[in-house]
């Protein structure tokens, strides 16, 4: 298996393989960039069907995850990891806990969180074995929290804001009335999405590969089931992909009658030339990564200093509206692509990230902005860890 050479290895930091015959345990951790900080990525658990698409997804996920950090200006970097099994079967404490003792060794570089498969539950077991894990601080029920660590609700507040933005853009509405709707996955996102989506006056169209799910939350929210084949193609004013996902393809795009796409799932595009034609069939596309920030932002005010504080953490969610705006408005300046204008921007930021004032300011902090000259500054040359956050030991992993 290819690694160094993988279509989406894309400059990579690290690539750990975990391994612990005991509980079954078979993972990658993936680093793409820590030039904002450590790297932070939820921990997905999924039957995939080869290592190699293990390794695809991770790659995919974790370079997302710079991106996502970098456009919702947190000083952090991007890493995912994925657990190869299924998460109804496989998944045990001794399972977590020797993944939490894997993410230990990488000493502080990679954070741990939920994501497809985990729970907060799950979190809380891993944090026996280190403290680099977030998603498990309780906060205070409401409007994105709930009286747990899951930032679930917090990726459906930003998701329900970005999709505001996106309607108001492309249909030029700004309620949610009769709005129709197509949801794919009602899962920890979906399903709170589209209970906000209902309670606002849209109409539902909804799917998941199970089907208690799917007939649990139709039954709740007044909404018509359909099957995980057609959801593409219902006659609908937004697409919804809160599953997994390359669920924008060759196959799929031109089934799709919604003029808006927008959900929590990550990497929706399976390759960057669908964010072009989506935009030639004039579908508006929200970028995933900016929509979906809500809950990394949730989890990384678990790390500010002071504590978590919920109504920051709440303002700096609303923001995604104003990101998306820009994003559209320079699509359409531009003639470009909404994913790509948004690819630009993050760009920018975790590429050159002595730009960015907080990250200036932590340095300055820990005695890093030195008063060198450009000329011997060798630092943004050298590839690989930034200095802010390099591991107090080499971790024993490949
Ligand atoms: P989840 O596992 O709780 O929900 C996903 C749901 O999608 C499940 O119910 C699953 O059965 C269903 N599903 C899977 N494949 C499907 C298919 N082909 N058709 C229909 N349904 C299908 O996961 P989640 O936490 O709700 O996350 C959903 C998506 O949003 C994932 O892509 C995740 O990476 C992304 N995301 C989640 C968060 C978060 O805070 N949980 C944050 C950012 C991004």
């Amino acid at each position: 298996m290819r690694v160094f050479t993988a279509p989406a290895f894309d400059d990579h930091e690290q690539v750990v393989y975990c391994c612990d015959p005991s509980s079954g345990l078979k993972a990658i951790i993936a680093i793409h960039n820590t030039n904002r900080g450590p790297a932070l990525g939820g921990c997905r658990i999924w039957n995939y069907a080869s290592e190699e698409e293990a390794l695809h997804d991770v790659l995919r996920l974790s370079k997302g995850m710079t991106y996502k950090s970098a456009m919702a200006h947190l000083d952090l970097g991007g890493g995912k990891c994925v657990v190869i099994g299924d998460p109804r079967q496989d998944k045990s404490e001794a399972l977590l806990r020797a993944l939490g003792r894997y993410v230990d060794t990488l000493g502080g570089r990679y954070i741990i969180a939920e994501d497809a498969g985990t729970s907060v539950e799950d979190m809380k077991v891993i944090g026996e074995m280190t403290p680099h894990v977030v998603g498990i601080a309780d906060k205070v029920t409401g409007e994105g929290g709930t009286r747990s660590g899951d930032p679930s609700p917090a990726t459906a507040y930003g998701v329900f804001i970005g999709l505001r933005a996106a309607v108001k853009h492309r249909l030029g509405r700004s309620d949610f009335h009769g709005l129709k709707v197509a949801l794919q996955g009602v899962g920890h996102v979906g399903y709170r999405l589209a209970k906000q989506l209902h309670e606002a006056g849209a109409k539902l169209w909804l799917c998941d590969i199970y089907d208690d799910q799917a007939k649990h939350a139709g039954a709740e929210f007044n909404a018509s089931v359909v099957s995980p084949d057609h959801i593409y193609e219902q006659d609908v004013d937004v697409f919804i992909p809160c599953a997994l996902g390359a669920v924008i393809n060759d196959d799929t795009i031109s089934r799709l009658r919604a003029v808006v796409v927008a959900g929590s799932a990550n990497n929706q595009l399976a390759d960057d030339r669908h964010g072009e034609e989506l935009m030639r069939r004039k579908v508006l596309y929200a970028p995933d990564y900016v929509i979906n920030a809500g809950g990394l932002i949730d989890v990384a005010y678990e790390r500010q200093p002071g504590g978590y504080n919920r109504d920051k953490m709440l303002r700096h969610i609303e923001r995604i509206d104003d990101t998306l705006m820009e994003i559209f408005q320079r699509a359409d300046n531009t003639g470009l692509p909404s994913n790509v204008i948004a690819d630009k921007i993050a760009e920018e930021r975790f590429k050159n990230p002595e730009s960015s004032a907080s990250i200036k300011t932590k340095r300055k902090r820990l005695g890093l902005n030195s008063t060198r000259s450009k000329k011997s500054d060798t630092r943004s040359k050298i590839k690989g860890p930034g200095p802010l956050y390099a591991p107090p030991f080499s971790p024993k992993v490949s």
